[in-house]
């Protein structure tokens, strides 16, 4: 199984005069001067509707990328029906077939494709050139490298066989089609969600985010190219309850690979126990769900790391993570001096990093939408109103030409407050300031007031504190940080995801995951 042996892929620096940058600002250039056509691309056709839509930049959303053929009820089932016609070749595939697409998906995505992937993602989702890279070049190359090598581990794993007795165990793929519901906010996710079940045997039928349609379109040109074959992956856009009406109540329907909210994949989990007995086989669910991710930073912390982890872990892409840090536990001894680091911090922003991503000096943009944009706005104006809050830095936002929200600051005395409990998904985090000798009530705290269980961070100097809160957080979060932000796992090394209110937990990137996408077969041979 001496597959290729997985590495991160290396983050370009997109540094002024090197070639990477110019080759990614020729292609931002070229991608922005046009207006291209989207299909759906079902089995081996692209399919074009009537109803087309328009998919413009979040930060200049005058300015047209693309118009897309979106679906409906028909197409979904089209697509289903391509996925259950494409099954049995492909699940017959040996597996070293699928890894070499997969691998070559990889080796595409690193190098010819890498470009288009960034500047897609740039112009489209609003992620600035270092969030993009480290997505959809590096992210998205990872999941495909290391799921390889997970696959190759999982087919190796065999039992034990005894004198006359040959024990075999068969992984294969599940018995219908997987449905994969990605979301806008990581291209690597939205390639991931499809590909992991996919390298595992399945076939897929893909509902990307509308505000990803973008990127996805790259994505898919990428599998094609790599040698996925017709009816692997099928790409439909189409409004969430008609794809649902059709997907969960096929007898064929396997499995969910989603990432999104948590009223939504509840709502489908809802839907999918009501359906059971309409089902051949007992479906998969996997979920990574909402956050409302916590820095809790002891007395011995220091102030500069807390400050610096909470401009990075709130407010890069916007804090349109589900791991964003968005509620901060800070003692009292060391907040003048986190505060003032943090203010500095967004101010220069505010200044100087804050605009179009095309501008590749920038780090920070616009939200995704209009409706992110209403909601986010509106959590802002409730502090600003509230006497239980202060805004401290940022707090303006205007939509005239992107959907822009300032990086904001909401320091309160509630620990209740609403925008301490409830997922934002944009560049709002809130403080509590607590009594200095009170670490147990901010442990209290962080493991008792949100649903939620994605990710955290404990920043101290006292080894134990440290100790003290990581084993009290033990249920708070599935990505647990010491002294970093909460953002940012990288593949092969912090396999991610949450549970309680934050998804089924099992790692994206990981072993765990695609294990998921296979039903075991144990077979015995007796001489
Ligand atoms: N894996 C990402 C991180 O660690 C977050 C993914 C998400 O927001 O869904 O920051």
């Amino acid at each position: 199984f001496n597959v290729p042996k997985a590495q991160n892929e290396p983050v370009k620096n997109y540094l002024p005069g090197s070639p990477e940058r110019e080759e990614l600002q020729a292609m931002v250039e070229k991608m922005r001067s046009e207006v291209i056509d989207i299909p759906m691309y079902i089995g081996s056709e692209e399919i074009r509707t009537s109803d087309l839509r328009e998919f413009s930049s979040p930060h200049d959303h005058q300015r047209v990328l693309a118009k897309y053929h979106y679906g409906d009820k028909s197409h979904v089932e089209q697509a289903v029906n391509a996925a259950l016609g494409a099954r049995t070749l492909w699940a017959e595939m040996s597996w070293e077939h699928r890894a070499s697409i997969f691998l070559k998906a990889a080796d595409l995505a690193a190098g010819p494709y890498r470009a288009k992937l960034n500047a897609s993602t740039m112009l489209g989702q609003s992620k600035t050139v270092y969030q993009a890279e480290i997505d959809s070049a590096c992210e998205l190359v990872d999941f495909l490298r290391f799921n390889v090598e997970y696959m190759t581990q999982i087919y190796a794993e065999q039992p034990e066989s005894s004198a006359g007795i040959w024990n075999r165990l068969e992984h294969r793929p599940l018995e219908g089609f997987i449905f994969a519901i990605t979301p806008f906010n990581f291209t690597a996710i939205a390639g991931n969600l499809p590909a992991a079940p996919a390298m595992m045997g399945n076939t897929v039928v893909w509902k990307p985010s509308d505000d990803q349609v973008y990127s996805a379109k790259v994505l898919m040109d990428l599998f094609r190219e790599a040698g996925v074959p017709d009816g692997v992956i099928n790409l439909v856009y189409a409004e969430g309850p008609d794809a649902g009406d059709v997907v969960f109540n096929h007898p064929d329907f396997a499995g969910l690979h989603f990432t999104g909210s948590t009223g939504v994949f509840q709502h489908l989990w809802k839907t999918i126990g009501e359906n059971i007995t309409k089902y051949k086989t007992y479906p998969r669910i996997v979920g990574e769900t909402g956050g409302k991710d916590y820095i809790l930073a002891h007395k011995s912390a220091d102030a500069k790391a807390v400050a610096t982890a909470i401009t990075r872990g709130a407010f890069e892409f916007q804090g349109q993570k589900c791991s964003a840090a968005s509620r901060c536990y800070i003692p009292r001894n060391i907040w003048a001096d986190v505060e003032s680091y943090l203010k500095a911090d967004i101010d220069d922003i505010i200044s100087n990093y804050m605009g179009s991503p095309e501008e590749m000096s920038n780090f920070f943009s616009a939200v995704i939408n209009e409706r992110s944009f209403d909601k986010i706005s509106g959590y802002i104006d409730r502090a600003k109103a509230s006497d239980h809050c202060e805004v401290i830095a940022g707090g303006n936002y205007d939509k005239s030409k992107g959907y822009f929200v300032e990086p904001t600051v909401i320091v309160t005395t509630d620990p209740m407050y609403e925008s301490m409990q409830e997922e934002i998904f944009g560049p709002v985090v809130t403080i509590y300031v607590y009594e200095t000798e009170a670490f147990d009530k901010a442990i209290y705290l962080v493991d008792n007031t949100s649903p939620y269980a994605l990710t955290g961070a404990i920043f101290a100097t006292d080894r134990y504190a440290i100790e003290h809160a990581t084993k009290k957080l033990v249920n708070t979060a599935g990505n647990f940080y010491i002294n970093d932000k909460p953002t940012g796992a990288v593949v092969g090394q912090q396999p991610f995801g949450g549970a309680r209110g934050s998804g089924t937990n099992d790692k994206a990137g990981s072993i765990l995951n695609l294990l998921r996408w296979v039903s075991p077969r144990m077979i015995k041979e007796t001489f």
